[in-house]
C-alpha cells in the first residue's frame, strides 16, 4: 500500500511521511491509500479491552505501511496519548464511550488538551511531523488559519517540539473568550499567535497569498485535508466500537457531527478496512451542504452562516473529495473533471457522472440536519435522560440519530467537543452553565493581551513578522 492523489490513480506512489509534510499532492488533489488495509475478526477480537494506545498503534501501522519503524511508532502513539495531556480520561481510556437511552451511546472525543476531538488527530500528527523532520534534519515554518478549535488544537500539539515552528492567524471579531483565552496561553517558545483585524476568511487568505509567493511556498499545513490528520481519526471508531458490542461481527451505526467531511471520512475508512459499521449517518447544522449531497447528489456552494455549532459553519466540505474519487471508480481523471466542475459552476450533480442516491446509501451514507431550536431541546433531552450535558455539535448528532436511526440497532453518536466551550449555549438550554473540569478553570483570567500580536491585513507585515521570527 502506498499514497496517491485523488486527481491521479496512475499513481505518483508517495509514502506516508513524505505526505505529513506537504498537505495537498503536487496535483492539487488530496492523499488517498491506494488501497485499504484489512483488519480480520481474529484481530478485531484480540483489541478488545485493549488501551486505547494499543488500538490506535496496530491501526496506524497498517495505514502507513511500513513508513515509521513499529518501536518509533509505538513511541509517537504514546507521547501522543499521555495521561498529562488527557487528565479527565476515565481509567485510561481516553476516548470512554457511554449509553444515554437503549441502544444509543456518546462516544467522547473531547478530553484532550483543548476539549475539542481535534485533539486526537493533532497530537499525533505533531508527534510525526517532528519525528520526521528530525529524521531529516529539517525544521518547518506552518502557517494556519482558525476561526477556534484548529488553532488551539494545533497549539497544543505542535509547542515545545524542536522542528516546528507554528504561526496561527485568527479574526479578531468572532472567536470566543474561552477560545481566544485558550490560544492565549500557548503563545511563547515555537508559537506565535497573530490577531488580524479582520474576519476568518481575511486569514484564509492572507495564508493562502503567503503560500502562492515563492519565497513562501515551502510553509507546512495542518488543515483537515493531511492524511495525517484523517488517519489518525482511524483508531478512535475501532475504540468505540469495541467498548459498545456485546460480541465482535455486531453490526452498530455511527452518527458524527460533520463540518469538513474530515471525521466521518475517518468512519468511512474504518468501515472499509472491516469494522462492522452498517450506516454512517452524517449530521449537519443549518449550514447543510453535506445533508445535500447526501439526500439529492447535488454539491453546491452555499454561503455559510454563523450558528450555535460553529466549528461545523462551512460553505463547502473540502475532505468531501476523497469519497468522491472511490465513488467515481477511482478514477483520477474523472475526479478531477468533477471538482473543476464543481470550481468553476458552484454547483456539480453527482447523477452527471452516473452515481445516484441509492449508490450513496449502499456506501452506508444517510444524512440529516438540524437547528438552533433542536439544538436546545437535545441538550436539555439529553440531560434529562442520563444527567449528562452534552455540547451544540454533539446535540446536532443526537437530533439527526435520533431521526434516522433504527432503534434495534446500536447507535454511536460522536461527541466533538466538551459544553464548556459553549457555555452561553448550555446556559440557553439549561438555565445554568456547566461545572469547568479543573484544567479550565481559571482560562480567561489570565491577562494575554500581550500573548496575540495584532495586525492588518498587510501581506508584507506578515512575511516580516514570519522572517524575524522563524
Ligand atoms: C471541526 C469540528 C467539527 C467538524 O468536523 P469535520 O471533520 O470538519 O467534519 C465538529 N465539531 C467540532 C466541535 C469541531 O471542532
Amino acid at each position: 500500500m502506498h499514497l496517491i492523489s485523488t486527481r491521479d490513480s496512475l499513481g505518483t506512489p508517495n509514502t506516508y511521511c513524505e505526505t505529513l509534510l506537504t498537505g495537498l499532492a503536487p496535483d492539487g488533489g488530496l492523499f488517498i491509500p491506494s488501497e485499504y488495509p484489512q483488519v480480520s475478526q481474529g484481530e478485531l477480537e484480540s483489541l478488545k479491552n485493549s488501551p486505547y494506545t494499543n488500538i490506535a498503534f496496530q491501526i496506524k501501522k497498517k495505514l502507513i505501511s511500513g513508513d515509521i519503524d513499529d518501536v518509533t511508532l509505538k513511541d509517537l502513539v504514546e507521547n501522543a496519548y499521555t495521561q498529562e495531556k488527557f487528565p479527565n480520561s476515565v481509567d485510561g481510556n481516553i476516548t470512554p464511550v457511554r449509553k444515554i437511552d437503549k441502544n444509543l451511546y456518546i462516544q467522547n472525543l473531547s478530553l484532550g488538551p483543548t476539549a475539542a476531538f481535534k485533539d486526537m488527530a493533532m497530537q499525533q500528527l505533531g508527534q510525526e511531523m517532528n519525528y520526521e523532520l528530525t529524521k531529516r534534519g529539517e525544521n518547518l515554518t506552518i502557517l494556519g488559519a482558525t476561526s477556534g478549535d484548529t488553532g488551539s488544537a494545533a497549539e497544543a500539539a505542535m509547542k515545545g517540539l524542536d522542528a516546528i515552528t507554528l504561526f496561527m492567524l485568527s479574526p479578531q471579531i468572532g472567536m470566543s473568550d474561552f477560545q481566544k483565552a485558550q490560544m492565549g496561553n500557548l503563545s511563547g517558545d515555537n508559537i506565535f499567535n497573530i490577531s488580524v483585524d479582520g474576519c476568518f476568511d481575511d486569514c484564509q487568505d492572507m495564508v493562502k497569498d503567503l503560500k502562492n509567493s515563492p519565497e513562501f511556498s515551502h510553509l507546512g499545513a495542518v488543515n483537515s485535508i493531511n492524511w495525517g490528520r484523517i488517519s489518525s481519526q482511524v483508531p478512535y471508531y475501532f475504540s468505540g466500537y469495541l467498548q459498545t458490542v456485546d460480541e465482535v461481527g455486531e453490526e452498530i451505526d455511527v452518527c458524527v457531527p460533520s463540518g469538513n467531511f474530515g471525521n466521518v471520512l475517518s468512519a468511512y475508512i474504518a468501515k472499509k478496512m472491516g469494522l462492522p459499521i452498517r450506516r454512517l449517518i452524517i449530521a449537519t447544522n443549518e449550514n447543510d451542504v453535506l445533508h445535500k449531497v447526501f439526500s439529492t447528489g447535488v454539491y453546491e456552494i452555499t454561503p455559510s452562516s454563523i450558528t450555535s455549532s460553529p466549528s461545523m459553519d462551512i460553505s463547502k466540505a473540502s475532505n468531501y473529495e476523497r469519497l468522491v474519487f472511490d465513488l467515481l471508480g477511482r478514477d483520477g481523471a474523472k475526479t478531477e473533471k468533477y471538482m473543476q466542475e464543481f470550481a468553476d459552476k458552484k454547483t456539480v450533480d453527482l447523477a452527471d457522472y452516473g452515481v445516484s442516491v441509492e449508490d450513496l446509501k449502499s456506501q452506508g451514507f444517510i444524512s440529516g440536519s438540524s437547528s438552533h431550536a433542536d439544538r436546545l431541546s437535545m441538550i436539555e433531552w439529553v440531560y434529562e435522560v442520563s444527567k449528562t450535558i452534552i455540547d451544540p455539535h454533539t446535540a446536532d448528532s443526537i437530533k439527526v440519530s435520533l431521526e434516522l436511526r433504527d432503534p434495534n440497532i446500536k447507535t454511536i453518536c460522536m461527541e466533538t467537543a466538551l459544553p464548556v466551550k459553549f457555555e452561553d449555549t448550555i446556559e440557553k438550554a439549561l438555565g445554568f452553565i456547566p461545572e469547568r473540569p479543573a484544567i479550565f478553570e481559571s482560562l480567561e483570567a489570565q491577562n494575554n493581551e500581550k500573548a496575540f500580536q495584532k495586525m492588518g491585513t498587510d501581506r508584507e507585515q506578515l512575511k516580516n513578522f514570519i522572517e524575524d521570527n522563524s
